[in-house]
C-alpha cells in the first residue's frame, strides 16, 4: 500500500516535472540502467470508410451518409538496439483478430518486426468503418435462420473495407520503422476528471442500470469508477525536435459529432499538434472505457452530451492535458529503454444461454419485426446468433499483450473491459507508468467487473449476446494474467533533467544589492 502511495506520489510528482530521481539517494546495482540505443519513428495512413458503407456501433444495420473527419491507422515504431515493437492507434469501433494477425504477419515480412510485438489498439469510434462484428462467411455452415439475422440484421464487417484498413496499418507501421531516428523521449500523466462518467448506476429500484437517464431521481450513484488520468508518451529526436507521443485515456468514443469521423479522436490530434507542431505524430489508444462514456447522467445542467460541442469538449480537453504532460517532460526526456513485448493467449469459456432461454429466443425472432418489441426482438436475435457461436467455439483464445517502452508499459485486453480493472492495473504493477489498453489486437465484448453480475448488478453489458457472453471469472483472469506479465518485466530509468552542480558561480550583480530608498 506504501509502495502504492509513493508510486503515485511519484507519478503526480512526475506529471508536474518534479521528478522523485533527483531527491533520491545514488543509483543502487539492481537498477537498470540509463538505455543507450533509442530510435522511434511515426507514421500514418488514411483508413475512412465511404459514404454507403455500413456504420457499426449498435446491434443492428446502419450505413454513413456523409464525412466530416478522416479516421486512421496512427502508427510508432520503437527500437532499444536489440527489441523493435509497434502501437498503432486505430480509428475503429473495433478490429477482429483474423485481420490483426494478416496485418502483423505483412509486417514481419515487409520490415521484420516480430509479428507479437505489433500492438493494434481501436479507438472505439462509434462513427468508423465496417471492422466487424461479424466477418464475412463466419456463419455460412450455420442455419439459414443464424444467416439472416447475423448477416441481414447485425453488423458485419466488409471485406473491402478490412482490406483497406490492413493495407493502412501495415503502411503506416512500415513507414513508421523506415522513419526510425534517434530519439529520447519521456512519459507522465494529465489529469481530467471532468470528461468521461462511469454509465452504470446503483438505483433505487434494486439492481444496476447503464444509462438511467440524466436526471433520473431514482439514480443512487455510480456503480463504477472512472479513471482521470491521461497517460502520454512523449517522443523528440536528438535535437530536440517533436516527433509525436502516444496518449492513453479510458472514454468510449460515442460523441457522434456527425458522419464518418474519428470523434473526439481528432480533437486530441489537432490539440497537440497546435503547439507541438503539425507534423508531429499522435497516436491515440483507449484505455478500459468497457463502462465508461463521455455523457454525464447526473449533470444538473442542460448541455449537449453529443455531437461537435461533445467531440470538441473531450477530445480538446484530454488534448490539451496530453500536451500540459508533454511540455512537463519536456527537459527530462532521454533514451528509452528496454523495449519489449510479452504476450499470452488465454483459453475463456463463453456463458451459455439455458435451452429455454434459447427457445423463447426462437420464437420471438420469428415475430413480425414491425409489430414486435425491439428490445425484446433485438436481444432474442443475440441469443439465437450466440447459441449457434457457441456451438463452433464454446472456448474461446483471448491474446494478453505487455508492450515496455523504457519505464512505460502498456498492458492490453482484447475486451471492452471495465475501468475497475484499469485502475487495478495501476496499482498492481511495479511500473511508474502504466497504460491500460482496451479492444487490442481483437474484440471479444464487453467483459463486466465481477460485482457487475452479482444479483444486485445487470445493466446492458452484463446482458448475454452474441457480442458480450464470456464467463464471470473472464475479467479477473485477464487482469492476473496482465499483471503477471508486468511482473515479469523490470521498468526501465524514468528520464530527468541533469541534477545541478553543487553552487559555483556569484550571484547577478544587478540582483544581489540592499534595497534603495533615496
Ligand atoms: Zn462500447
Amino acid at each position: 500500500m506504501l509502495h502504492r502511495r509513493i508510486k503515485m506520489m511519484a507519478a503526480a510528482l512526475a506529471s508536474l516535472g518534479i521528478w522523485l530521481g533527483t531527491l533520491g539517494g545514488p543509483v543502487t546495482a539492481d537498477e537498470p540502467a540509463p538505455a543507450t540505443v533509442f530510435k522511434a519513428g511515426f507514421a500514418e495512413r488514411d483508413i475512412s470508410p465511404k459514404i454507403g458503407d455500413e456504420a457499426p456501433g449498435g446491434y443492428g444495420k446502419a450505413y454513413h451518409q456523409s464525412f466530416r473527419d478522416p479516421c486512421m491507422a496512427r502508427a510508432t515504431v520503437f527500437d532499444d538496439g536489440t527489441n523493435r515493437v509497434a502501437i498503432v492507434g486505430l480509428d475503429a469501433l473495433f478490429i477482429r483478430a483474423e485481420t490483426v494477425n494478416e496485418a502483423r504477419e505483412a509486417i514481419e515480412k515487409a520490415c521484420g518486426i516480430p509479428a507479437g510485438s505489433i500492438l493494434i489498439g481501436a479507438s472505439h469510434t462509434h462513427s468508423g468503418g465496417p471492422t466487424g462484428l461479424f466477418l464475412p462467411g463466419e456463419f455460412d455452415d450455420a442455419s439459414d435462420l443464424v444467416k439472416t439475422l447475423a448477416y441481414e440484421h447485425t453488423v458485419c464487417a466488409d471485406p473491402e473495407y478490412l482490406e483497406k484498413v490492413k493495407k493502412g496499418v501495415v503502411e503506416a507501421v512500415v513507414e513508421a520503422d523506415a522513419k526510425r531516428v534517434d530519439a529520447k523521449g519521456n512519459a507522465g500523466f494529465g489529469f481530467d476528471d471532468l470528461v468521461a462518467f462511469n454509465r452504470r448506476f446503483k438505483m433505487k429500484q434494486g439492481h444496476e442500470m447503464t444509462h438511467p437517464g440524466q436526471g433520473n431521481p431514482d439514480i443512487i450513484e455510480p456503480a463504477g469508477p472512472t479513471d482521470p488520468q491521461v497517460g502520454v508518451l512523449g517522443i523528440w529526436d536528438v535535437e530536440g525536435k517533436f516527433l509525436g507521443c502516444v496518449v492513453n485515456f479510458a472514454c468510449h468514443a460515442t460523441t457522434g459529432p456527425g458522419g464518418i469521423s474519428s470523434d473526439y479522436v481528432g480533437y486530441i490530434v489537432k490539440t497537440i499538434r497546435g503547439v507541438m507542431g503539425e507534423d508531429a505524430g499522435v497516436v491515440f489508444v483507449n484505455g478500459m472505457s468497457g463502462d465508461v462514456t463521455q455523457v454525464n447522467n447526473q449533470s444538473p445542467h442542460q448541455i449537449k452530451q453529443f455531437g461537435e460541442v461533445s467531440a470538441r469538449f473531450v477530445g480538446g480537453r484530454v488534448g490539451a492535458e496530453a500536451l500540459r504532460a508533454l511540455l512537463a517532460m519536456e527537459q527530462g526526456a532521454a533514451p528509452l529503454g528496454p523495449v519489449v513485448s510479452k504476450s499470452e493467449v488465454l483459453k475463456l469459456k463463453r456463458r451459455p444461454p439455458s435451452p429455454e432461454h434459447v427457445a423463447e429466443a426462437m420464437e420471438i425472432v420469428q415475430r413480425d419485426l414491425k409489430t414486435a418489441d425491439h428490445t425484446a426482438w433485438a436481444f432474442a436475435k443475440e441469443t439465437v446468433i450466440l447459441a449457434a457461436r457457441i456451438e463452433k467455439e464454446p472456448v474461446i483464445g483471448a491474446e494478453v499483450q505487455a508492450v515496455q517502452v523504457g519505464p512505460a508499459v502498456f498492458l492490453t485486453s482484447p475486451a471492452e473491459f471495465f475501468c475497475q480493472f484499469g485502475l487495478d492495473l495501476k496499482a498492481g504493477s511495479k511500473f511508474p507508468f502504466v497504460f491500460p489498453v482496451s479492444l487490442a489486437n481483437d474484440v471479444i465484448g464487453y467483459v463486466p467487473h465481477e460485482d457487475a453480475f452479482a444479483p444486485t448488478g445487470g445493466g446492458y453489458e452484463t446482458r448475454l449476446t452474441a457480442y458480450s457472453n464470456l464467463e464471470v471469472t473472464a475479467g479477473r483472469a485477464i487482469t492476473d494474467a496482465l499483471l503477471e506479465l508486468s511482473a515479469s518485466l523490470t521498468p526501465g530509468v524514468a528520464p530527468t533533467p541533469p541534477p545541478l552542480p553543487p553552487f559555483k558561480g556569484q550571484p547577478w550583480t544587478y540582483g544581489s544589492l540592499p534595497p534603495q530608498l533615496d
